[in-house]
């Protein structure tokens, strides 16, 4: 079994003011004692906190972007370009999360590009994608994925950089989280799909982390599953429950690969 370090991101979203980001990265972040040999950590704060928070956070926890543009810097109003995530230093941005594929009309060709622009300016990339809930009741949740994946492999040059982020839309701020057991379905898949369509090395090595209401209450039953190699927290990562779930991933790790 190949030995893939565990991948935890916070995604704040557009939430939060300083005080209480330097709260958060106080009283939660920094205090949580985990080996982050075991887990990476990468928390994404809205785009006017990144530097406060990197200045905030210890080093091990690195800050990610939510979303770069498709184009470099010049005269694109609102856009933060990929040169200037690195500009600040860092080295982390989320793309195709399900917020900005549905409020913001990304499409899969527009994440595929978005990827390929961030990874060649040396960003790493979590790339999210995921069904629907009408898709998910037709059942061609597979399809779905498999079309997904099918136009991120266009823009990707160097899967080591990238942390796939399987986020069935129908889970992600509901409160209703996918079960272990539709999350692991869809990981093995994805697994598999990366096996057939990328190589097995990809497949044995990239990190396949799961999204949508996940919790302080349920995240040992889904790192558990052998597909699972972390989480994408939205809601809970903005509170205490995140350092839970820091650990929960973090034990896992160390009863697989003690
Ligand atoms: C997300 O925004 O990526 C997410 C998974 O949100 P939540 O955990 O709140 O469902």
């Amino acid at each position: 079994m190949a030995h893939r370090q565990f991948f935890v991101g916070g995604n704040w979203k557009s939430n939060g003011t300083q005080a209480s980001v330097r709260e958060l990265i106080e009283q939660v972040l920094n205090p949580t004692q985990i080996d982050f040999a075991r887990v990476q950590v990468v928390v994404a704060p809205v785009s006017i906190h990144l530097q406060f928070a990197r200045s905030l956070l210890k080093p091990e926890i690195s800050v990610s972007a939510q979303n770069c543009s498709l184009t470099g810097p010049g005269a694109f109003t609102g856009e933060v370009a990929a040169e200037q995530i690195i500009d600040l230093g860092l080295s982390w941005t989320i793309l195709g999360h399900s917020e900005r594929r549905t409020l913001y009309g990304e499409t899969d060709d527009v994440v595929s590009k978005k990827v390929n622009r961030a990874l060649a300016h040396g960003l790493s990339v979590i790339a999210c994608f995921g069904e629907n809930l009408q898709e998910r009741e037709a059942n061609v949740t597979l399809d779905v994925v498999a079309r997904q994946l099918a136009a991120l492999k266009e823009g990707i040059t160097d899967w080591s950089k990238v942390v796939l982020a399987y986020e069935p839309v129908w889970a992600i701020g509901t409160g209703r989280n996918a079960t272990p057991e539709q999350a692991q379905e869809v990981h093995a898949m994805i697994r598999n799909w990366l096996g057939t369509n990328v190589s097995a090395e990809v497949a044995a090595h990239t990190r396949v982390i799961y999204g949508g209401s996940v919790t302080d209450q349920n995240a040992a039953q889904l790192i558990a599953q052998p597909d699972v190699d972390g989480f994408l927290v939205g809601g809970a990562s903005l509170k205490p429950a995140f350092k839970v779930i820091l650990e929960a991933t973090n034990a896992h790790h160390l009863a697989q690969f003690p």
